[in-house]
């Protein structure tokens, strides 16, 4: 049994509906989620003049391997309708495997940390909010630490989630 962390995104449609919906697929006898963050709204980072996000991240224990959750992810955007319109442009929903206990993956397809992880605050403060302590395996500093480091995006904690 691993703990897995996941980020999930989403910037166009009913985002929150999205997000949930996303959480309700995910969910199965052998991927249980155990915590979740609450919602952010968040500023585009690398392409502006598109729709904020609503950023969280969940929390699950597993028995699959990281390849069969990137699979089961991936079969998540496509029922959600994803389109690749742009890249790094609008999506309906966007799924990323953080964390995978403490595993560190590098093969064509599959990078584990997400190699992006540590520079995006959309990313940290979730994550910081619900393991502050836990450490990054390559990096080597916690998810608070990270999220000292970074300070430039705006992103703001949604009240009555
Ligand atoms: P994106 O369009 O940003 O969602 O990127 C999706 C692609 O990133 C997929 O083709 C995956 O194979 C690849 N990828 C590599 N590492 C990861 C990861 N840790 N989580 C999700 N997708 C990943």
């Amino acid at each position: 049994m691993k703990t897995v962390y996941l980020s999930l995104g989403s910037n166009i449609g009913n985002r929150e509906e999205m997000l949930q919906q996303a959480v309700r697929l995910l969910a199965s006898a052998d991927f249980r989620i155990t915590r979740m963050s609450s919602v952010y709204e968040t500023e585009p980072q690398d392409v502006r003049g598109q729709p904020w996000f609503l950023n969280m991240v969940l929390e699950a224990e597993t028995t699959v391997f990281p390849r069969q959750l990137l699979g089961r992810i991936q079969k998540v955007e496509q029922q959600l309708g994803r389109r690749r319109l742009a890249p790094k442009g609008p999506r309906t929903i966007d799924i990323d495997i953080l964390l995978f206990g403490t595993a560190v993956i590098d093969t064509t397809g599959l990078t584990v940390p997400h190699p992006r992880m540590a520079e995006r605050r959309f990313v940290l403060e979730p994550m910081t909010e619900l393991a502050p302590d836990l450490r990054h395996p390559v990096l080597r500093r916690t998810m608070r630490e990270l999220l000292g480091t970074i300070r430039r995006q705006t992103v703001r904690r949604k009240t009555g989630d």
